[in-house]
């Protein structure tokens, strides 16, 4: 029977830094036909830094940096700590802060509405700013808007390094004739110039959460068997509904629980290893 080859197979991974929570999923990873990644902390390391910020009025920046830093001192999302690693804060304002997943962050303060994170709809900036918002992406960057009420009154720019071993592993999979995708909630510009630069072949962007997981169906129904690598509490169900879920060990904990395996530290060239690992026990001969 090939079970002992598996047992041996899935301690040897265990040794290697790949942990899989069973046999099955080592002997199917040999026929997958897609793997999506995330981004942000999958495909990049997830701790990006502020390059680039903008104000419409250089009167207001400070008291607009420092409502920023207050709100994202709510939030322990990736940019939030490159904010706050980037300014220092003052004052403590008190705000009340809603977090929109997958979008930003909301909150009131002296009257005023404001909100921090995307826009959906880029086409009633100023050109001042849609310039600049285009620039920025080109070269892979994130960028965060401020909207006060109606009105874009600032942006932050941020970059993230990819994962060292990124590039490696999609090159790999290319060789083996598997499809790679990435899935980000990030904008449509950033996450092709991220993906270009890694030879990813599709890119879906503007993702809500939500959504994750059915274009992990998509691909199922049109490519075969399909692999998901996720890090975020917003990767759970495509890390769930994918044939096998692969958790990023520095990745939260509900990624790492609702996994099939989990990668530690981060080590995505563990990924092609699993694979190789995988079509080879299903070349043994018994
Ligand atoms: P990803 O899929 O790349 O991990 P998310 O779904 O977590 O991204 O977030 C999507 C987008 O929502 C971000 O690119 C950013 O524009 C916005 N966003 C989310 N959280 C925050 C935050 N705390 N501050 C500012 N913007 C945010
Ligand atoms: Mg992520």
């Amino acid at each position: 029977s090939a079970v002992p080859a598996t047992l041996s197979g899935i301690s040897n991974l265990a040794k290697r830094g790949v942990l899989f929570k069973g046999g099955s999923y080592l002997s199917n990873l040999a026929t997958i036909k897609a793997v999506a990644f995330d981004k942000t902390g999958t495909l990049t390391e997830g701790k990006p830094s502020v390059t680039d910020t903008y104000f419409v009025n250089e009167e207001k920046k400070e008291q607009w940096i420092e409502l920023i830093v207050n709100m994202e001192k709510e939030s322990n999302h990736p940019l939030a700590n490159a904010i706050l690693e980037t300014f220092s804060q003052t004052t403590d304002l008190q705000l009340s802060v809603t977090n929109e997943i997958g979008k930003g962050l909301v909150t009131t303060y002296q009257g005023n509405h404001y909100q921090l994170g995307k826009v959906e709809d880029t086409s009633q900036l100023s050109t001042e700013i849609q310039e600049r918002n285009t620039r920025w992406m080109t070269e892979g960057k994130t960028v965060v808007y401020l909207i006060e009420n109606d009105t874009t009154v600032g942006m932050i720019a941020m970059m993230d390094v990819p994962n060292k071993a990124a590039e490696g592993v999609i090159h790999y999979l290319r060789s083996q004739g598997i499809e790679t995708t990435m899935i980000t909630g990030d904008a449509k510009v950033t996450g092709e110039a991220v993906a270009k630069k890694l030879q990813i072949d599709h890119v879906q962007a503007n993702v809500l959460p939500e959504n994750k997981s059915f274009i992990i169906k998509e691909l199922q129904k049109n490519t075969g068997t399909t692999v998901m690598l996720g890090d975020g509490i917003n990767d759970a169900p495509a890390l769930v509904q994918a044939d096998i879920g692969f958790a990023m060990g520095d990745g939260t904990d509900i990624a790492i629980d609702v996994a099939d395996a989990v990668i530690m530290n981060n080590d995505l060239t563990k990924f092609s290893y699993a694979h190789r690992v995988s079509k080879k026990l299903n070349t043994v001969v018994w």
